[in-house]
């Protein structure tokens, strides 16, 4: 009987630990990322053509697009690793420029490229375009060219909830800061803050767990990414301070393909137009609680 009582009180006991392994820490609903329904439907041009670009040429003869993203940023660019399904606002801006061009948006290949492989994969043809939180730069653009810019986000930091020294870049003297390599926020924390212990990881998600194991201080690179993180575990991590720097993100594409960035151009022109660009933000950056701003205007500059 003893026994029994015991085996019940066991069962109990692990049924209440799953339950809350389940619902988060301190019992809290997992975040809620864009729901599949909720997300905006995109007409698919027809008879579509682009002589004047290789990259257009190869994909149409291939018969899909190769796109380039990240897969660990909330809202932005996340793959589930169940289904193997990339969601979020960049995953949206690459379907709406897909259909567009002439693509179904359903038949894209994205492929994860962290920060430091943006340019390489772009210049050895390994994707068609990419679309992942990549500022538009003019060092980058020796490489690379970039449509838009479709978004302006800002460096902005992610610390624990229970920090409290760091409310901004200025206090990051002797801290610990990790930040992607290859990303222009590592670059401006060793530029601007060379007193700063900054680290480098491939990626912003390996930054957050070795935040949230105390192994460094604080995490920095745009809001856009950083507010993703945040809402997954809001009772652990905050953002602190205001955002330091302007980001304009940019679709890149091989640097010789003008007719290809130009005719991005024209799509993000027409889904902004047409209100596809914000039914995008609201179903998945949106879901921030952050309201739509007006996009950035189209920077269509000429070939050189
Ligand atoms: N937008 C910045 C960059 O392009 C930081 C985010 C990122 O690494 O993707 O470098």
């Amino acid at each position: 009987m003893r026994r029994t009582t015991r085996t019940i009180a066991a069962l109990v006991l692990g049924l209440l630990v799953l339950a809350a392994v389940a619902c988060g820490k301190e019992g809290s609903p997992p975040v809620k990322g864009p729901q599949p329904g909720k997300l905006p439907k995109y007409r698919v041009a027809k008879d579509f053509r682009l002589p004047g670009s290789s990259t257009w040429q190869n994909a149409k003869r291939r018969g899909h697009l190769v796109v380039g993203a990240k897969e660990d940023q909330p809202y932005m660019g996340e793959k589930d690793p169940a289904t193997g399904r990339y969601s979020g606002f960049d995953i949206e801006i690459a379907k709406m420029v897909a259909a567009s061009l002439g693509f179904d948006p359903k038949t894209i290949r994205f492929t994860t490229i962290a920060s430091a492989n943006r340019e390489t994969a772009l210049q050895n043809g390994q994707i068609d375009y990419y679309v992942g939180t990549y500022t538009i730069n003019d060092n980058r653009k020796k490489l690379v060219g970039f449509a838009g810019p479709y978004y302006l986000a800002g460096q902005s930091l992610l610390v624990r909830t229970d920090e409290d020294d760091i409310h901004g870049p200025q206090d990051l003297d002797g801290k610990r800061v990790c930040s992607a390599a290859g990303s222009t926020t590592f670059q401006r924390i060793e530029a601007d803050y060379p007193k700063a212990d900054l680290v480098a990881y491939d990626t912003y998600s390996v930054c957050v767990d070795n935040l949230l194991t105390y192994q460094v201080d604080a995490v920095t690179t745009d809001d856009a990414i950083l507010i993703g993180y945040a809402a997954k575990v809001p009772d652990e991590l905050k953002i602190v301070g205001k955002p330091f720097s302007e980001e304009p993100y940019g679709i890149g594409v091989p640097r010789a393909d003008n007719a290809l960035r130009l005719a991005i151009d024209d799509a993000l022109a027409a889904n902004e137009k047409n209100g596809n660009w914000k039914k995008a933000y609201d179903a998945t950056l949106g879901l921030s609680g952050v309201p739509a701003p007006k996009p950035p205007a189209i920077d269509r500059y000429p070939a050189s």
